[in-house]
C-alpha cells in the first residue's frame, strides 16, 4: 500500500445537533487515525477541536459515485488513487456554547450538517449550527441525512422532505442532501462524491504573509526533563494564509502579559518556527488546510496550559494590532436560537445596551468585554482580554440568556 503523506488542504466542519452521527461520521471517513497517529503533538492539539483527516480516493475504472472510497484497496483488490487529504473539524457535540462552534468555523472552508432521519426537523443545535453557518458566510455546505438504516423507507422521505423545509431560505438552500448511515457505512461515495464537488479546495496565494490562528498551545516536556532534552513551547492551530517554513521568524500577538510597576501591558512575542507538523507527518514547510503544529524556540512555560490559545502568528511586523478595545458594526439575529424548550430567558433579541458584558468570538479568541457605548447597529467595547485583529475582522457576539451565553448576533470591526 502506498502512504500518502499529503497534508490536509481543506477544512471541513462537522456541525448538527448532539447524537446524530457527527463523530461516528468523521471516524467513518477517517479511518482509525487516532491509533495510527498518536503522537503527542498531534493528540494534544486534536482533542480540544477535534480534528481528524482523511484521504478521499477513487477506484480506477469505476463510475462515479461508486468510485469514491476511503479503503486503499478496491473491492476487485486493486489499489485506490489518492485524490486529496480533507480534515474535519468536529464541532463539540456536547458543548452548545455556540463561541466554540465559532471559534472552530472561523477556520472552516466548508461544512457538512449532520441531520438525524430518526428525529423531526430541525432539532435545537440543527438550527443553531445552520445559523451560525449563514451568518458566518460559510456557504458551501453539504448535508448528510444520518441514521436511514433505522427508519423505513417513508420515514426517510418524509424526513427528507423536513430539511428541505428547513433549510429553504438559508445558506444551505441549494447543499445537496444525501442519505447515509455512518454506522453502517452506507453511501459514503456518496457522501465523498458531494463533498468533492460543493467543497472545493479554495485558491490560496503562497505569497501572502503567513497568518495563523492558534486554538491550542503546550508544553511537550515530560516532567523532569533535563534542561539539554528540553523542547521548546508548541503552538497548534490553523494556517489561514501564506506558507510557514521552519527557520522562520515569528510573532505572536498578543503576547504575553507583563506586570510593570503595577501597570500591565501584552507584550507581542518573538521566535523562530524549528519544527511543523502538518497532518501527521513532520513538515519543512505548510501551506493552509488542517492543523498544524509549531514548534517554537518559546520559553515553555509560555505556552504551556493555552496561554496562547486565541493569539495570531506570523511573520514579525505583519500582524495587526493588538486591540483592548474596538468598535464594531453589529448585525442581531431576529431572536434567540437553539433554546431547548425547558430554558428560561426571552426569546426575542434586545439592542445592545451600554454596560451589559458580552462574550466575543475573534478568530480563535473569545474574550469578554463591556459595552462602553451602544449607538444604532454600532458599539464600542473595552475587552477583559485584548485580541489581535484587523478591521473588517467578523466578530460572533453571545450574550447571558437564561442560564448560558447564546449567540445574539455578528459584529464587524470598524
Ligand atoms: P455526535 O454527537 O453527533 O458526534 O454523534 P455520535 O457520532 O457520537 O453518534 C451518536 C450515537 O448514534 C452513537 O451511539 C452512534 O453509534 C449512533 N450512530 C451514529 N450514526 C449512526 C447510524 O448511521 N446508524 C445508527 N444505527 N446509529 C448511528
Ligand atoms: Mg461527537
Amino acid at each position: 500500500m502506498t502512504e500518502v503523506n499529503t497534508q490536509p488542504e481543506v477544512n471541513i466542519g462537522l456541525v448538527g445537533h448532539v447524537d446524530h452521527g457527527k463523530t461516528t461520521l468523521v471516524q467513518a471517513l477517517s479511518g482509525s487515525w487516532t491509533d495510527q497517529h498518536s503522537e503527542e503533538m498531534k493528540r494534544g492539539i486534536s482533542i480540544r477541536l477535534g480534528y481528524a483527516d482523511a484521504t478521499f480516493r477513487r477506484c480506477p475504472g469505476v463510475d462515479a459515485p461508486e468510485c469514491y472510497t476511503v479503503d486503499e484497496e478496491c473491492e476487485d483488490g486493486s489499489e485506490s488513487e489518492p485524490l486529496r487529504t480533507v480534515s474535519f473539524v468536529d464541532a463539540p457535540g456536547h458543548e452548545t456554547l455556540m463561541a466554540t462552534m465559532l471559534s472552530g468555523a472561523s477556520i472552516m472552508d466548508g461544512a457538512v450538517l449532520v441531520v438525524s432521519a430518526t428525529e423531526d426537523v430541525p432539532q435545537a443545535q440543527t438550527e443553531e449550527h445552520l445559523m451560525a453557518l449563514d451568518l458566518i458566510g460559510i456557504e458551501n455546505i453539504v448535508i448528510a441525512q444520518n441514521k436511514v438504516d433505522l427508519v423505513d423507507r417513508d420515514r426517510a422521505v418524509d424526513n427528507y422532505r423536513q430539511i428541505q423545509e428547513f433549510v429553504e431560505g438559508t445558506v444551505a438552500e441549494d447543499a445537496p442532501i444525501v442519505p447515509v448511515s455512518a454506522q453502517q457505512e452506507v453511501n459514503l461515495d456518496l457522501l465523498i462524491d458531494a463533498i468533492e464537488t460543493e467543497i472545493p479546495t479554495p485558491d490560496r496565494d503562497p505569497s501572502e504573509h503567513a497568518r495563523m490562528y492558534a486554538a491550542r498551545s503546550f508544553d511537550i516536556n515530560r516532567p523532569g526533563a533535563t534542561a539539554a532534552d528540553l523542547k521548546g513551547g508548541v503552538v497548534g492551530g490553523s494556517l489561514v494564509a501564506g506558507e510557514l517554513s521552519v527557520g522562520d521568524g515569528l510573532e505572536i500577538r498578543p503576547g504575553r502579559e507583563v506586570d510593570e510597576e503595577g501597570q500591565t501591558e501584552w507584550r507581542p512575542l518573538e521566535t523562530t518556527v524549528r519544527s511543523l507538523q502538518a497532518g501527521s507527518n513532520d513538515v519543512e514547510s505548510a501551506r493552509p488546510g488542517g492543523l498544524l503544529g509549531v514548534g517554537t524556540g518559546l520559553d515553555p512555560s509560555l505556552t504551556k496550559g493555552d496561554a496562547l490559545a486565541g493569539q495570531v502568528a506570523g511573520e514579525p511586523g505583519t500582524l495587526p494590532p493588538t486591540r483592548n478595545e474596538f468598535e464594531m458594526q453589529v448585525d442581531l439575529l431576529d431572536r434567540v436560537v437553539g433554546k431547548e424548550d425547558d430554558e428560561s430567558g426571552e426569546s426575542d433579541i434586545e439592542e445592545i445596551s451600554t454596560g451589559e458584558p458580552l462574550m466575543l468570538t475573534v478568530g480563535t479568541a473569545t474574550t469578554v468585554g463591556a459595552v462602553t457605548s451602544a449607538r444604532d447597529g454600532e458599539c464600542e467595547v473595552s475587552l477583559k482580554r485584548p485580541v489581535c485583529a484587523e478591521e473588517g475582522a467578523q466578530i460572533a457576539i453571545n450574550r447571558r440568556v437564561g442560564a448560558r451565553w447564546r449567540l445574539i448576533g455578528v459584529g464587524t470591526l470598524s
